[in-house]
């Protein structure tokens, strides 16, 4: 693949043609005389015009700049690069699911309300909740909705100066905004030094405004909270509920519940762990599920099944409203209904044996080369610490960057924010042990020419189409239209 793959516009021949239709059978009619004057173009648009070889092979390689799981390893931490397997693909593409239509009658779709029905009782029976809603179209979409739900519930109670959410330090970028774009003030609780929440902190920071505490268990760290029952029993005493941030449950599933954790409420990503395709914006499904003292205020309509009819519920005053418009977003949901079926309850708990197994193997190989910030074994993901390398003038971002030359889509970096120089590694469950071993021996000559060649890994990427960007300026003062050059 050529490196200077040049714009379909600078390629464009006038005349050249990538279609052939039909001659026009029906008379042609002149738009000026239909249309309101202002809404008649006088220029042609100047689209790019080019044979059909050129288009599929413009577009073609194009397409192989990109990276995703099905050409590399992907180990993004929080993100949940698993493998997507592609029977979700053909049951998400069945005619009766494909083509039906949100203002279809219900008896009409009653299978893709079984569907929807199945869904929502397996999430609540995975999460160990009473409810779930499968409207959500993503997590952060999940997690605004179920503080939304906190928030009627404490309201109805008449309860209304709870206005502060607790987030620890290491929580998700979302977590505090969700806070904040729900009414509420996000207070942070510190990490100690394992790695977990600070419980001297949170029961300084609890009191008779906390409407909830929002907790990712294990945490971004990949540490499990193992004073969960503790901080719940804070929590609840102050008069708050538990939010859990189960965007990515990888490691818990068929183990530990949150519901049976103390947890009222917890949103999950469809589109990490239960295998919907994520990445370039969705679509998502962030389902919520909660505990029976906020179902009067979940989202309607609810999938109902009276006797073996599927209907919608909208009966439901007390429901915060709709958070989407009709069913949620299908499609990932009809792929994680597959993958829960495929899997089924043995499948879904090897899923995350594999998953902490994976990422200890891979921490352990690690940890010479590396600074290892905690010690104890961890959960489905991992964080390293560069800051050895810093020392020598390397950052992680370099490091990050060199991963590119190799082939390998970069961990996360600088997240959580609470470890220095950090990347956060999660292999998942479906990399074979010779691909883990393979990304393992690139890490680690990586880390041995920050002490013999470090220009090589401070000037990375060098094997890529482009070079290293100015990620500042990129963000800050983007280039999004093609300007001719005259
Ligand atoms: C991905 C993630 C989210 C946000 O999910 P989106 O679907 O991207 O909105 C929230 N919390 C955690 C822990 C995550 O990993």
């Amino acid at each position: 693949m050529s490196k200077n793959q040049p714009l379909i516009f600078e390629m464009s021949k006038p005349g050249r043609i990538s279609h052939s239709l039909p001659e026009c059978d029906v008379p042609e009619v002149d738009l000026a005389e239909l249309l309101p004057e202002e809404f008649v173009r006088t220029n042609e648009p100047e689209l790019p015009e080019v044979s059909e070889l050129q288009l599929m092979r413009h577009y073609t390689a194009l397409s192989k700049r990109n990276h995703g799981v099905d050409s590399g390893f992907y180990p993004l931490g929080s993100c949940t690069m698993k493998y997507n397997p592609k029977i979700n693909e053909n049951v998400a593409r069945y005619e009766g699911f494909a083509h039906i239509h949100p203002y279809q009658e219900e008896e009409q779709v009653q299978g893709a309300l079984e569907l929807l029905f199945e869904l929502q009782e397996s999430l609540a029976e995975i999460t160990g909740m009473d409810e779930v809603t499968l409207q959500p179209a993503a997590g952060a979409h999940g997690e605004w909705t179920g503080l939304m739900l906190i928030r009627a519930y404490h309201e109805a109670n008449g309860d209304t100066k709870r206005t502060k959410v607790i987030v620890p330090d290491s929580a998700h970028g979302t977590n505090p905004a969700s806070a904040t774009v729900a009414g509420f003030d996000s207070i942070t609780v510190r990490t100690d030094d394992n790695g977990l929440v600070d419980l001297e902190h949170l029961k300084e920071v609890v009191g008779e405004d906390t409407a909830a505490l929002m907790l990712t268990n294990p945490n971004t760290l990949g540490l499990f909270e193992e004073h969960i029952v503790e901080m719940a029993t804070i929590i609840h005493n102050a008069g708050g509920k538990l939010y859990y941030d189960g965007a990515n449950s990888n490691a818990i599933l068929g183990i530990a519940r949150p519901g049976d954790m103390g947890f009222d409420v917890v949103h999950l990503n469809l589109h990490k762990t239960f295998t919907g395709p994520h990445g370039g914006g969705g679509p998502g499904s962030g389902p919520v599920g909660v505990k029976k003292d906020l179902i009067p205020y979940l989202p309607k309509p609810l999938i109902v099944k009276d006797g073996e009819t599927y209907r919608l519920d909208y009966n439901r005053p007390e429901s915060i409203g709709r958070v989407k418009p009709y069913y949620g977003n299908f499609g990932i949901n009809v792929r994680a209904y597959t993958y829960i079926r495929t899997m089924g309850p043995v499948g879904l708990r090897l899923v995350s044996e594999y998953a902490v197994l994976n990422a200890n193997y891979m921490m352990r190989r690690l940890e010479p080369y590396f600074d290892l910030p905690y010690q104890q074994h961890c959960k489905h993901e991992f964080v390293i610490s560069g800051k050895r390398q810093k020392k020598l003038g390397v950052r992680t971002l370099d490091m990050a960057k060199r991963l590119l030359d190799f082939g390998y889509h970069p961990p996360t970096i600088y997240f959580p924010l609470n470890v220095e120089e950090c990347m956060m590694i999660e292999p998942t469950e479906t990399e074979s042990k010779e691909t883990l071993d393979e990304f393992i021996d690139v890490m680690i000559q990586i880390a041995k020419e920050v002490d013999d060649n470090p220009e090589i890994v401070q000037e990375a990427p060098h094997h890529t189409v482009i070079g290293r960007l100015d990620e500042t300026t990129a963000a800050r003062k983007p280039v999004l239209r093609y300007e001719k050059e005259m």
